[in-house]
């Protein structure tokens, strides 16, 4: 028996005619209109057919139709543009008359509670292979890398998708934050995106999509990257804590890392405290940001957790907010005799 196929529908460019939808720039919307893209970024989410899919940001539907083509048991999209609502309501009944389902959710995705949607049954061990739960989306610019970063903290909680597994993400970024996302160390592209991605994904980038494919024509080339979360995160400390070290590793680019290192701690002490980072961590201070390896930030994570734990007043310091000494009376003291220690 050969698979069902959709009805025929008119073109997604027939339909923004008809219902007179222009893209909103508040919304960063870029419709993608060739057939070929969108069915060359759903092969590349894997094999969806039979599936749970979540699609963010349908808009008119051209990548939503590409999923539908595949027959998966079940689209659930989440668009927070009303206007797009006959044309998806005509996508969710052409599948409902192949016995499909597709439930459209108009909400913003941030507010929009994404765990409850899929069925207890798809659930698989963290260490099993990935479950039939699929995210994709050509993403908003505006929304791109905000929604990577909580949702890679969702995967380093297994909340959320990924409460029922290592569940895979093909999302659409700028081409320059896509080649962020994966970019190695020594690499000029390497920062803090680049160390988050990998610590807890395996991210690769699929292919670029040129500007000039979408309409509006955005300014820039844009880049779809794969995201599978690893068995065993490449740190073992929480999301917050290794960003924060990453964050500040990342403050001056171009300086020794080391000079970033030191802002995590109070000024009197940030040299001392800072050289000894490096010793514990057993790494040269004249390393740069880019060069450093995710096992070396996970070793700068390890001693400065092992100087917390010895000093926790070192806790309360913040390199943003603080404008003068805290009282740390016998830190100096402490830190020349764990210096010798060394
Ligand atoms: N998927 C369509 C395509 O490929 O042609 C549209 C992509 S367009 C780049 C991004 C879509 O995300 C728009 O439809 C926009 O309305 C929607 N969007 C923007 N912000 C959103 C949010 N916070 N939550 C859900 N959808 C959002």
């Amino acid at each position: 028996m050969s698979a069902p196929r959709l009805p025929p529908l008119p073109t997604i460019r027939d339909i923004l005619k008809l219902y007179n939808l222009s893209a909103t720039k508040r919304l960063s919307q870029n419709f993608l209109l060739d057939e070929n893209i969108t069915n060359k970024i759903v092969a590349k989410a894997g094999n969806i057919s039979g599936g749970q899919v979540l699609e963010v940001g349908p808009g008119p539907g051209g990548l939503t139709r590409s999923i539908l083509k595949k027959i998966p048991e079940r689209l659930v999209v989440v668009e927070k543009d009303e206007r797009f609502k006959p044309t998806l309501e005509m996508l969710a009944d052409s599948f409902g008359a192949i016995n499909g389902k597709m439930d459209i959710i108009y909400d913003d995705i941030l507010k929009t509670n994404i765990e409850n949607l899929f069925p207890l049954d798809k659930k698989r061990n963290w260490n099993d292979k990935s479950p039939d739960i699929f995210i994709i989306g050509n993403l908003p610019f505006n929304l791109a890398t905000y929604l990577i970063i909580q949702w890679l903290h969702a995967i380093s909680e297994q909340r959320g998708p990924w409460a029922f597994g290592r569940t895979k993400m093909t999302l659409t970024f700028q081409k320059e934050v896509a080649e962020r996302l994966v970019a190695p160390p020594m690499g000029d592209q390497r920062c803090r995106l680049s160390v988050m991605a990998q610590t807890w994904t395996f991210p690769v980038l699929r292919f670029i999509i040129p500007g000039k494919a979408f309409v509006p024509k955005p300014d820039v080339d844009v880049g779809v990257v794969s995201f599978t979360p690893l068995v065993k995160p490449r740190t073992q400390y929480d999301f917050k804590f290794f960003e924060r070290i990453t964050r500040h590793i990342f403050n001056f680019r171009q300086k020794y890392s080391i000079r970033c290192i030191e802002t995590l701690f109070p000024k009197e002490y940030r040299k001392d405290l800072g050289l000894m980072t490096y010793k514990l961590a057993d790494l040269e201070p004249t390393l740069r940001p880019t060069q450093l390896t995710i096992e070396d930030i996970n070793k700068l994570a390890t001693a400065y957790k092992y100087l917390l734990e010895k000093h926790p007043e070192l806790k309360l310091y913040n390199y943003r907010t603080s404008r003068h000494l805290l009282p740390l009376s016998n830190t100096k003291d402490i830190i020349v005799q764990d210096c010798a220690e060394i």
